[in-house]
């Protein structure tokens, strides 16, 4: 993979990078990094709003480039996936190894954690075996700070060989600093002198017997050392993608070959199998790593993540792991039913005190009446209702969330989840999948690229519509506060609805694990692989940061989503409950034709018929079946949960209806937009209807069930 410099702006597709360049003495850096170490915030406080995202050529891994500019000269700044080795056992790490390989950069920064400098350390001597030109950026120097952790940067700096600049990159702190080093490596070649990994005497004989002949056939600048290792720790993916950067397969040079059979030989007689070349390697480089951090890190309070382990044991021990992240997400939705209760009165109350203005302003307009009544009625009461609705408990639920997310939480609930997955053949990350899907099915699927076996992805991405996203919440919400929580005295009232809403994801959730077991049996035939899960540190979430991120990012978004689709909607809706054929509408028409079925399931046939026109976003079923009943009903004015209730069972609603839309909600297709993006990862019509159909088809079965049940003993 190499870079295709521009100067034109304009793009060729070459099946690589493309870096656009504005001048040819452009530098281009790679930005490198374990995940989680303050990567993009260094990237964006150096960045700033010059970026763009793309993908990288012929993978689904994003690329980020940004541009900023440095004494008078231009960086252009390549995000590089957060990775903990070259090893390469994701299509992640292998993006990240073959852009600091393959493309060329001018220098590369590795960011790392202060608070865990030792396991960074690996990546960074992983680097340095390939390219001198690094800056290491030793991040989150704050957080060592209070966890009492001296880090002596200049002794890192002389052991390593390369510049190494301290940073708080949250505070901006080190930035500037930073950007001295990358220019002093990058243009004026600033002498980096990194020492190289001394391996175990069988392999140190093996490459220099091979090293010289390796030498002579790199037709690119490239670290013959690093080169001739790789050959000998064979790597198939590396191989590869090293053949098609120097244009030659290594092994048909008949230097290389002989030189190779002749280092392989000597390795075969030291009894070093491959296996046991890739372990000594390793091993090696997790040796230095210790060293050199023993010598550069100080402790003073040796007990320093003593407060995390403590923590860890509560969060993932097995008695109370579970029950804990239950109670966390019961406090999530109870705040988040508590809270949003006000304020969507307060708002309901707002916009239709607006709407008899609007008439008025229509009638003073001499709009005529059949207008009037197709904007206000239609288009403007729709919306009036998704808003009221939806913004509040997505105000409140996406910035808890978000700073769960924040603090270090979800990847303890993947460790919680993780031997559940197991037993359902599946992989334990699939529940961080799942946890982004709270916030959007569509953003769950993408997430599923975090697992690495195509076999467990697949799963992951069939099965992640089984966690209401939040166009479902406000309607589990809206339904659970109208039918069930009136059932209990007032203060208990939001308890209720919690427990609830905390059982129908609990269900979901059995669900997801249900299908992954079936499909793991059936289609998707396979063993569980296994994976190293990272437990980083707790932080402090920034507050303030992540309700603007949160709002922004997500709950202004979906609203706006929403809104988009609910106005076209409501429109049609409106006209389809005004044309008449007959005697009756259309929308009559269209219902009646799906009641009988609709009544098989527990619904009715506006209900099903919501959730078909709801396919363009989940968001629109609750409106479009209040918009269904308004327009054949006489509550023309509606401003309460409580005259909502009241229009729902003037229409027939029973606690079963409440029960069985609840189910379908949780269980039936994907939104189009999840659909669209199922299609594009798996690029499979067929997944894409499994997808669609999986969910569809048990929603079918547990509504009729439920349905019959609660008939034939006489429950509804
Ligand atoms: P990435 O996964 O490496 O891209 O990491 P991010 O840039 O997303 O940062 C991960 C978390 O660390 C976020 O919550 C950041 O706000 C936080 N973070 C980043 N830099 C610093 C820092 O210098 N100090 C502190 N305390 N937190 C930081």
């Amino acid at each position: 993979m190499g870079l295709t410099h521009q100067s034109t702006g304009s793009a060729i597709d070459t099946g690589e990078l493309t870096i656009i360049r504005t001048s040819p003495q452009d530098k281009v850096i790679a930005l490198a990094g374990n995940p989680n170490v303050g990567k993009s915030t260094v990237f964006n406080g150096l960045t700033g709003m010059n970026q763009h995202t793309g993908n990288w050529p012929g993978k689904t891994v994003t690329n980020a480039q940004g541009k900023y500019v440095h004494n008078y000269k231009n960086f252009i700044l390549v995000d590089i996936p957060g990775t903990y080795s070259l090893l390469a056992s994701s299509v992640e790490e292998e993006v990240a190894r073959d852009f600091i390989c393959f493309g060329e950069p001018d220098a590369v920064v590795i960011v790392a954690d202060a608070t865990c400098l030792e396991r960074n350390l690996n990546l960074v001597l992983q680097i340095l075996e390939v390219t001198q030109n690094v800056v290491l950026c030793v991040n989150l120097l704050d957080e060592a700070q209070k966890k009492k952790i001296h880090i002596d940067l200049q002794e890192l700096s002389h052991l390593l060989g390369i510049p190494v600049v301290g940073a708080s990159a949250r505070s901006g702190i080190g930035l500037e600093k930073l950007m001295d080093s990358v220019e002093e490596v990058s243009f004026h070649q600033r002498r980096t002198n990194p020492k190289s990994i001394v391996y175990p005497e069988p392999l140190e004989q093996a490459v220099s017997i091979l090293q010289p002949a390796v030498e002579k056939a790199l037709t690119k600048p490239l670290n013959a050392r690093w080169v001739t290792l790789k050959l000998l720790d064979w790597d198939d993916t590396l191989f590869h993608s090293l053949s098609d950067y120097i244009g030659i397969s290594l092994l048909k040079v008949p230097d290389v070959a002989e030189n190779y059979q002749e280092a392989k030989d000597l390795l075969r007689r030291s009894s070093w199998s491959d296996e046991k070349i890739r372990d000594e390697v390793v091993s090696s480089i997790v040796a230095k790593s210790e060293e050199i951090y023993q010598h550069c890190v100080y402790l003073e309070n040796k007990a320093y993540n003593h407060r995390d382990r403590t923590i860890d044991k509560w969060l993932t021990s097995k008695a109370a792991g579970i029950p804990i992240m239950i109670l966390l997400l019961g406090l999530i939705f109870w705040l988040t039913i508590e809270g949003a209760n006000y304020p969507s009165e307060l708002l309901s109350s707002l916009f239709f005190g607006l709407q008899e203005h609007l008439v008025v302003f229509f009638h003073w307009i001499h709009a005529p009446e059949w207008l009037t009544n197709m904007l206000v009625m239609g288009v403007y009461r729709t919306l009036a209702w998704v808003v009221s609705v939806m913004l509040p408990p997505m105000a409140i639920f996406f910035p808890l969330f978000t700073l769960l997310e924040d603090s270090g939480y979800l990847p303890r609930v993947a460790f919680n989840m993780d031997k559940f997955f197991k037993k359902a053949n599946a992989h334990g990350k699939q529940s961080l999948t799942m946890c982004m899907g709270f916030g959007c099915n569509a953003c769950g699927v993408i997430g599923c690229r975090i697992i690495d076996s195509p076999r467990e992805r697949l799963i992951a991405i069939l099965t992640n519509n089984f966690v209401p996203c939040n166009g479902r919440f406000p309607t589990l919400i809206a339904i659970i506060t109208m039918f069930f929580a009136g059932v209990a005295a007032l203060p208990l009232q939001s308890a209720l609805s919690t427990l609830m809403l905390t059982g129908i994801i609990i269900f979901g959730v059995c669900m997801t694990l249900l299908s992954s077991k079936l499909l793991s049996k059936t289609v998707l035939k396979g063993i569980p692989s296994s994976f190293a899960l990272e437990l980083p540190p707790y932080r402090r979430p920034q507050i303030g940061k992540v309700i603007v991120r949160s709002i922004f990012d997500r709950t202004l978004f979906v609203l706006g989503r929403a809104a988009a689709v609910a106005a076209p909607a409501g429109l049609i809706i409106w006209i389809l409950s005004n044309v008449m054929v007959g005697d009756a509408s259309l929308l009559s028409y269209c219902t009646s034709f799906f009641d009988p079925f609709a009544q098989l399931i527990g619904l009715d046939g506006v209900i099903l018929m919501a959730f078909i026109l709801g396919f363009p976003a989940n968001e629109i079923v609750m409106p479009i079946i209040i918009m269904s009943y308004l327009c054949s009903g006489s509550i023309m004015e509606f401003d309460s949960l409580e005259q909502l209730h009241l229009l729902l069972v003037e229409h027939g609603w029973t606690w079963l209806t409440a029960v069985c839309t609840m189910l379908f909600s949780l269980l039936h297709f994907p939104c189009g937009t999840t659909c669209w993006t199922i299609y594009k990862e798996t690029k499979s019509i067929k997944w894409t209807a499994l997808a669609f159909f999986l969910p569809t088809l048990s929603g079918i079965m547990i509504c009729f069930l439920v349905a019959t049940f609660a008939r034939f003993f006489g429950l509804a």
